[in-house]
């Protein structure tokens, strides 16, 4: 209970993810640490648990709020599983679980996790990383995007055969892909550790993919990234995963947004927050200052008597809204830098001025020594 996860970053979705962002990236990761993908990958199914259970907490809206307002305390009693003690069989068996697993393995994965033979499933779904600029993300932009993935033999068209031979019955399950043990009322049938549920053993494999039907192939595809889009982010580019099996469809391409991070600007949302350091001599008397934006050159105004920490609003100079398009602003924030250096002239200056100073005590400063005076007045 201890070190538990927090289940947005299990899902790798922000807090205001839809549910539907919720429900895809589940998919995606459970695809990716399915047992199947990873047999005898301890860790990788104890991650495809991790992700169940975060998906049951973030999928119900009602337990979704008991975690956002109280964290993993908030969902005790709340009727979450106990992911780390079941099987994975057992949670494909779930309701809720079930559907969303049957729609993509293509109605091949059954409960009691068994897969329908020669059942056409979808093939997995891929990841890549694209790098963006802020520029870019102002913009929207098209990349071209290079990756290997595992496409169909054309040597034996997926079938893992060589050419002129067939697959022969396997001979421990006699070609039904299932093994009974016992006898009487509790018979376990379990699927056949030979031809694990084929029903057929290659005898004579292709030499191009060594009877996997598979062989790494380079694709290269343009993808369209929109205008606003966050850090983590996947554009998703339909039908560019690995194909399915028995000729099913293939899985999809997610493309996660990296943003390259800015010399001077950051991103808050939508806005942009430039730090601008300033004299105190233009915090004193006003000025116009340079400031950098995405389009180039800006020319702020700052009003005299300027304090440090002010921030300064430019209208429409943040980023574009991914779903309104409205677009944000740039924030300057103001810091006064105290000089460290005087020649004697300003020295002289300063020294006149201070002796100014006495009648004339800044407002803001005035009260906060008020108070501080009053402050350590109490405390003794
Ligand atoms: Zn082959
Ligand atoms: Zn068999």
């Amino acid at each position: 209970m201890a070190d538990k996860k927090d289940y947005y970053q299990v899902l790798g979705v922000e807090k205001n993810a839809s549910a539907d962002d919720i429900k895809r990236a589940y998919r995606r990761l459970a695809m990716k640490y399915h047992p199947d993908k990873n047999p005898g990958d301890k860790e990788a199914e104890g991650k495809f648990k991790e992700c169940a259970e975060a998906y049951e907490a973030l999928s119900d809206p009602d337990k979704r709020k008991r975690y956002d307002q109280f964290g993993h305390e908030g969902l005790r009693g709340s009727g979450m599983h106990d992911f780390s003690h079941m099987n994975v069989d057992d949670i494909f068996g779930m309701s809720g679980f079930e559907d969303l697993f049957s729609s993509f393995f293509g109605g091949g994965r059954t409960r009691g996790g068994r897969t329908r033979r020669n059942a056409p499933t979808q093939g997995y779904d891929l990841e890549t990383s694209v790098e963006m600029s802020l520029s870019e993300v102002s913009e929207g932009t098209e990349k071209t995007i290079e990756f290997t993935r595992q496409d169909i033999c054309t040597e034996c068209n997926d079938t893992g055969v060589a050419k002129g031979s067939s697959p022969s019955k396997c001979p421990t399950c006699g070609g039904s892909g299932q093994v009974a043990r016992g006898g009487g009322l509790f018979q376990m049938v379990s699927t056949c550790s030979q031809c694990h549920g084929q029903g057929q053993i290659i005898t004579n494999p292709c030499k191009k993919c060594r009877g996997t039907g598979r062989v790494p192939k380079k694709r290269v595809v343009r993808v369209k990234i929109p205008a606003g889009v966050h850090e983590g982010q996947a554009v998703r580019v339909a039908d560019e995963g690995e194909p399915g099996k028995n000729s099913g469809p293939r899985g999809d391409l997610y493309c996660y947004v990296r943003i390259k991070p800015h010399e001077f600007l950051k991103r808050e949302g939508n806005n942009l927050v430039v730090v601008i350091p300033i004299s105190f001599t233009q915090a004193a008397l006003g000025a116009t200052i340079d400031v950098p934006s995405l389009n180039g050159k800006q020319h702020l105004k700052i009003p005299a008597g300027t304090q440090y920490g002010n921030v300064f609003r430019i209208r429409g100079e943040g980023l574009p809204d991914l779903r309104t398009r409205r677009t944000g602003d740039e924030l300057v924030q103001i810091t006064i830098e105290t000089p460290t250096k005087l020649d004697s002239k300003q020295r002289e200056l300063l020294e006149e001025f201070a002796k100014t100073e006495n009648k004339n005590v800044s407002p803001q400063s005035a009260n906060f020594f008020d108070r501080l005076k009053k402050y350590f007045g109490n405390s003794q």
